[in-house]
């Protein structure tokens, strides 16, 4: 029978705190990686004068879909860079239901986009930076507070924040200028 020298607990602590550590990174730099493609797509969107949010829609690894805000080119108040993406998403998969789909976005999504992601059945959302003034997921309202909702998507915020925001800010910069 082996009996546990104090040291010894401190060593399988200190490799637990490790291997917490390295899983948080390894969390990190994925979120990071994906939403480096998401704003890829929302630079493109300011390349078309449109608000520079971008989003795409990642299952097992793999990007299925990319979008970015086309609202004010197809006058279509519907046409949120999360919404497109998730119809591209659907249509890829052939289901509505995109079981085991992550999404990111740069900015927090708004009321209708959350909706979409409640209705789609997204696993997870990654955003990147908060919308004060719009933000459904805990900025300006929650959705995810409403009661017998039927789905509640693993919600991550503030990868990459301050990079996802200045393409906004820098955008309107130039609007007003
Ligand atoms: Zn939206």
């Amino acid at each position: 029978m082996n009996v546990c020298e104090p040291g010894q607990d401190r060593n399988v602590a200190a490799l637990s705190i490790m291997f917490m550590c390295g899983g948080f990174l390894n969390y990190m730099e994925v979120y990071e990686k994906y939403m480096k493609e998401a704003i890829r797509e929302a630079e493109l969107a300011a390349l078309e004068d449109e608000v520079p949010i971008g989003c795409i829609v990642v299952k097992n690894g793999e990007i299925i879909a990319r979008a970015h805000n086309q609202r004010d080119k197809t006058n279509n108040p519907l046409g949120h860079a999360e919404t497109l993406a998730i119809k591209k998403a659907s249509e890829v998969l052939g289901d509505w239901q995109l079981v085991n789909c992550d999404l990111y976005v740069t900015i927090e999504p708004c009321l209708m986009c959350a909706g979409a992601i409640i209705q789609s059945r997204i696993n997870k959302v990654v955003y990147g930076a908060p919308d004060l003034k719009g933000g459904a997921f805990g900025s300006s309202i929650n959705v995810l507070e409403a009661s017998n909702i039927n789905h509640r998507p693993e919600i991550v915020s503030g990868v990459l924040a301050d990079e996802c925001a200045k393409i906004i800010k820098d955008y309107f910069k130039s609007k007003r200028s």
